[in-house]
């Protein structure tokens, strides 16, 4: 095992993986921006080191300034959590050519991967069904003809998005021409690649994705599926495992698990990652992406299968071998985990993210209650980052049981000088779709009709 690595990631993950390395006897390296001096992260970690001004380009992006740093520190690995440098294929090339591992896959895998629609190629052949649609698009007249063969509503993405950005919906054909000049602009302005392919808007649909682990040594497993279609503007809300929509229909289940499991081995892939799908009520899958490192709802899954997934990333970079086999893995007998997401943000209809200090603070607890944030009473939340403050994950034996358990958890929350989302999440959780287990992607955009 490695006897230090550097954390290259803040808030909620930094601190995550900061206390799996204390809990393996692994020393720890921070790195933090000016506006995070103060941060939890900074405070637990054994050293800290201040790379730069607020601007994730200055600091938590700067590669160069993180790598002086591992040099410095004497770190032999740095784990990038997710977001940041997470899916960064030169950042992960940069760090093999200087000798320190990149906790995740081999930059060729990620290059594969990381890029959506490279990564559609690679999942076909692989056997995975895709979502319907076409390859890079050349321009607006290109837009327009695959447009017309797929059939509206189709959905425009960027090559390079994520964190729900780059993706436009064109539900008349005649828009689609501008639409995709549009996408092109703002993907070019937003991931300095302007490269879009287009999807059938499949719906309605649930997002299901599977977690899959894979080491050095050829083991590659699955950890169960994730049921992530509690989204707003394309991004996660609340995750919980198992899909309550996959419940009876455990053939599906396993032809979706196989699928993840053997387009992570067509890619050579090595690490935590996800495979995420689209499925449709009447059985159908199709690959959407994959995410090539830890995901924000990792909790979920480890509560289901009792599998740290963060310690078992750091031992495959160091190249243990997993030691368990799949069916080895079969999930807890009457476990159910919920995520959800507490936000920073003021109520809607917009949603603004909101910053300031936290005065007060109180957390959830008992047995099976998980709050992973990096709050503290006297915490900033500063304005230049993602606006999730922290995850509370619950399990039970029951979906019901599961469901009431994060409702109290919810109820008691206490965070004051941020306003925070618990009551959009409480509403979620009264929402007779919700409470059926059977809902889509487009839950939000009726939670308060019905
Ligand atoms: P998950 O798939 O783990 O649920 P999200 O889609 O919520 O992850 O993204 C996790 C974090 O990574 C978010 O902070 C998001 O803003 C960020 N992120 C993911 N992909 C990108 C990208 N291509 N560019 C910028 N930020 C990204
Ligand atoms: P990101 O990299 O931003 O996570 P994804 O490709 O995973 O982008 O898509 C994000 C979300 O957008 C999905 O979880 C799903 O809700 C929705 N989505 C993506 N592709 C489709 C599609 N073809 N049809 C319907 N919804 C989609
Ligand atoms: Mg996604």
């Amino acid at each position: 095992m490695f006897k230090k690595i550097l954390i290259a990631n803040r808030g909620e993950i930094a601190v995550r993986v900061i206390r799996a390395c204390k809990e393996m006897g692994v020393q720890t390296v921070a790195v933090y921006s000016t506006a995070d001096a103060e941060a939890l992260h900074v405070k637990l970690a054994d050293e800290a080191y201040c790379i730069g001004g607020p601007r994730p380009q200055d600091s938590y992006l700067n590669g160069d300034a993180i790598l002086t740093v591992a040099a410095a520190s004497g770190a032999t690995a740095i784990h990038p959590g997710y977001g940041f440098l997470s899916e960064n294929a030169a950042f992960a090339r940069q760090c093999r050519e200087c000798g320190v591992v990149f906790v995740g896959p081999a930059p060729e895998v990620i290059e594969r991967m990381g890029d959506k629609d490279a990564a559609r190629r690679t999942a076909r052949a692989a056997g995975v069904p895709v979502v319907p649609g076409c390859d890079l698009l050349e321009s607006a007249e290109a837009a327009e003809a695959e447009a017309a063969r797929i059939g509206c509503s189709v959905l425009i993405k960027a090559r390079s998005g994520g964190g729900g950005r780059g993706i436009r919906k064109v539900e008349r054909l005649a828009d689609v021409g501008r639409a995709f000049t549009e996408a092109r602009a703002e993907a070019e302005a937003a991931f300095g690649d302007g490269a879009c392919y287009m999807e059938k808007f499949v719906a309605p649909a649930h997002h299901v994705e599977v977690q899959v682990l894979a080491d050095a040594h050829g083991n590659v497993v699955t950890l169960g599926e994730r049921e992530c279609s509690v989204q707003r503007r394309n991004q996660k809300l609340l995750e919980e495992s198992p899909a309550p929509c996959l419940d009876g229909r455990d053939d599906v289940r396993e032809r979706m698990y196989e699928a993840a499991r053997s387009l992570a081995r067509a890619v050579g892939y090595e690490g935590a990652g996800t495979i995420e799908y689209l499925y449709t009520d009447n059985g159908q899958f199709y690959f959407m992406e994959m995410n090539t490192r830890l995901q924000v709802e990792h909790p979920v899954t480890e509560f289901v299968t009792d599998i740290d997934l963060v310690k078992w990333q750091l031992r495959i970079a160091a190249g243990v071998a997993f030691p368990y086999t799949q069916d080895e893995l079969a999930p807890a007998k009457r476990a159910h985990a919920i995520e959800c997401r507490i936000n920073a943000e003021g109520p809607g209809p917009d949603y603004l993210p909101s910053c300031g200090t936290v005065e007060n603070l109180h957390v959830p607890g008992g047995p099976w209650v998980r709050f992973d944030s990096a709050l503290y009473p006297g915490a900033l939340v500063p304005p230049y980052y993602d606006s999730m403050l922290g995850k509370l994950i619950v399990r039970a034996g029951t979906r019901e049981e599961a469901v009431r358990k994060m409702r109290s958890a919810l109820t008691e929350l206490e965070v004051d000088g941020v306003q925070e989302n618990s009551d959009l999440q409480l509403d979620i959780l009264a929402n007779p779709e919700f409470l059926s287990g059977i809902y889509h992607t487009n839950l939000m955009e009726h939670l308060y009709e019905s």
